[in-house]
């Protein structure tokens, strides 16, 4: 940083995906078997017939995480699952992670303990090994960083570049609920926050509070996909919001989308906490974060293969990219899609 008086230019003018796209415009790729490099979920290196899939994710403490609530157990698995849900969005298996850590002195050594229960408790349910990683002290807090390894035959591969016209627009399980359990949290924690002798009251909200605290990555959509002999036009993992990432799929495949309201797969128990915060629903589907469902395209003659599966809903389709990404209402209107995920460096 120099002290010349000349005007800095702030990173909120950006955002977090305009701070990514400036860093990275210019990266010169020097190696013929990197596929893959920045934009898409992970990156892919080819090696011989088989590829590794490599993506990182970084987790801090009142940022990503807050440890009023969050059990360190449930943090150092969802650190895993993040990672997972980013190898399983490009069509891959999960093989290995790293894991980093930075650690202030309020942390002792049960602490962290309790967070590689979580850790290993993912990586025994994964089926991937932990081979490695770093760990420092930290002045502000705890930082968790997880690098994870996939591999996969490169034909398997997909990307968010090759959603094409009349393709079927997919997402797996329901939306909206992550966001809707942060919320509840939230308000627990506010209310804590005046009178410490309140018992925060979170009974009867397992579903969501579950989905927000310990989220699981779709290995299983995977892998159903494989058995049904469907391999998807493209895919994305849902962290920010449906919105943002089918804009990631439609801006990055020069195509556009109609989605439905009525076929956005939502749980009643979403529904119901939506209704008690007056938020509306799909909103949350929409714009809440961190569902790690699977969005993904398949070819419009694949639709009769995935009909029966009740994981997966199909909720609109590829269109040209002059008709834009849009959202037909249920009553009918056509609203454009917007990305209001997680930009939390945006203004
Ligand atoms: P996701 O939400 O799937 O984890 P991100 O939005 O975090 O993806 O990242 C988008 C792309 O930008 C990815 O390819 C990621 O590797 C890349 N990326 C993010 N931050 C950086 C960075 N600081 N330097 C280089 N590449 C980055
Ligand atoms: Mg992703």
């Amino acid at each position: 940083m120099s002290d010349k008086k000349q005007k800095l230019r702030e990173i909120s003018e950006l955002g977090e995906f305009g701070l990514i796209d400036h860093i990275t415009k210019d990266i010169k790729i020097n190696h013929k078997n990197t596929i893959k490099g920045v934009g898409d979920d992970a990156a892919v290196i080819e090696y011989g017939d088989i590829c590794a899939i490599v993506t990182t994710d970084l987790l801090i403490e009142g940022i990503h995480f807050n440890l009023i609530y969050t059990p360190l157990k449930h943090l150092g698995y969802k650190a895993v699952v993040v990672n997972l849900s980013d190898v399983y969005a490009m069509n891959a298996t999960p093989k290995q992670i790293t894991v980093s850590i930075a650690i202030s002195r309020k942390f002792a050594i049960d602490h962290v303990e309790q967070i590689y229960e979580g850790i290993n408790l993912a990586c025994e349910h994964y089926k991937v090994d932990l081979i490695g990683g770093d760990t420092s002290s930290s002045l502000t807090g705890l930082a968790i960083s997880i690098t994870a390894i996939g591999e996969a035959k490169k034909e398997e591969i997909t990307y968010r570049n090759t959603a094409k016209k009349n393709d079927v627009v997919c997402v797996t399980g329901n939306l909206g609920s992550a966001y809707m359990g942060l919320q509840l949290l939230e308000r627990e924690k506010e209310i804590f926050k005046t009178d410490t002798n309140f018992k925060p009251g979170l009974e009867g909200y397992d579903y969501i509070l579950q989905r927000q605290l310990k989220p699981e990555a779709r290995k299983d959509v995977v892998e159903i996909l494989k058995e049904l002999n469907v391999k998807p036009t493209s895919m994305i993992d849902i962290s920010d919001g449906l919105s943002s990432e089918i804009l990631h799929i439609c801006n990055k495949s020069d195509v556009g989308c109609k989605i439905f309201q009525d076929k956005i797969p939502i749980d009643l128990n979403t529904e119901k906490m939506a209704e008690e915060f007056n938020i509306d629903p799909l909103t949350a589907a929409l714009n809440g974060g961190e569902d790690y469902e699977l969005l993904f395209t398949i070819d419009i003659n694949d639709l009769e293969k995935i009909k029966d599966q009740s994981t997966i809903h199909p909720i609109g389709h590829i269109t040209d990219q002059k008709h834009g990404a849009v959202l037909i209402t249920n009553s009918g209107q056509s609203i454009a899609l917007q990305a209001q995920g997680w930009n939390q460096m945006k203004k």
